[in-house]
């Protein structure tokens, strides 16, 4: 397998000093979903925006981030912006059209598609989003979840090789929640996944980072590092609610899955991955 994202080393510190990256380094293989968890100003999303070359390197010379073997700099930013598909924290910095269609056509409109070639991926985008027929509707009257959904099908009409979002389900009630568990579920690619709603990264995430303090402070399959309680309360994070019963090699939990039992067994590395 290859990697879809590297990481080496990855150093970053504001232009006020504030050292938000203290040499992250990690690995994520093509099709892989993980987890990028961790306490409020830990780094995550300091992290995801190197991901597409929005910050520059200021500490690190060399090569820190490459994106299907694609090293992130100067001369590759079109390229690797092509590859990664970013969803933003806040929905309302993603939106800027008056329609949603003309939201969702910008980023393949920018990529210099053809006009017939913009309106597939368009259809295609919403339909995957369950958007169909919303192409007239104005981004600023729809409610978050579907905000949020018009968002994933302007990164998806763009068609990259890696998803990477920024709390997705932050300004969601627990119907959107699930909706997006659902959606991001059926989209077979590449994801990381930076979020403080664990019951998701149980759903999707194989794998899942903890970030603390600009570093990694562990990684491994979801279901043993969740599990760890002591790990969990000392990087501010508690145990969710879905892994209170279960033991990383223990028994079958009874875990809801979109209303559906679930197997211990599909929490294993990989499993949450792209489908
Ligand atoms: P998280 O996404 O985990 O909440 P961030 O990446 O937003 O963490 O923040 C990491 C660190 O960088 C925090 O100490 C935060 O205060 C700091 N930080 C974030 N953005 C800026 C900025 N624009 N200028 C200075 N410091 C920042």
């Amino acid at each position: 397998m290859s990697a879809a994202i590297e990481v080496r080393d990855l150093r970053f510190a504001y232009p006020d000093g504030t050292a938000a990256l203290r040499g992250v380094s990690f690995l994520i293989t093509a099709g892989e979903c993980v987890g990028l968890i961790g306490p409020n100003g830990s780094g995550k999303s300091t992290l995801l925006l190197h991901l597409n070359g929005l910050l520059p390197e200021r500490w690190s010379g060399g090569v820190s981030v490459l994106v299907d073997g694609v090293a992130v700099g100067p001369a590759t930013l079109a390229e690797v912006r092509r590859k990664v598909g970013l969803l933003f924290q806040d929905a309302n910095d993603q939106l800027f059209c008056p329609t949603v269609w003309e939201d969702v056509a910008f980023g393949p409109q920018q990529l210099g598609l053809a006009e017939c070639e913009v309106r597939a991926r368009v259809e295609g985008a919403l339909a995957t989003a369950g958007l169909a027929g919303f192409g007239r509707r104005a981004p600023h009257h729809l409610s978050a979840g579907e905000k949020r959904r018009v968002c994933l099908a302007g990164v998806l009409a763009c068609e990259p090789s890696v998803l990477v979002l920024d709390e997705p389900s932050s300004t969601l009630d627990p119907k959107g929640r699930r909706e997006l568990r659902l959606l991001l579920r059926q989209i077979p690619i590449t994801k990381l996944i930076a979020t403080h709603d664990l019951e998701l990264v149980v759903e999707l995430c194989g794998r899942v980072i903890v970030l603390d303090g600009g570093a990694i402070v562990a990684q491994g399959p979801t279901a043993e590092v969740l599990a760890d309680e002591a790990l969990m309360l000392r990087h501010g994070l508690e145990r969710p609610h879905a892994l209170q019963h279960l033991h990383p090699h223990g028994p079958e939990p009874d875990l809801a899955r979109d209303g559906a039992p679930r197997r211990a067994a599909s929490l294993t590395p990989g499993s949450g991955g792209s489908g």
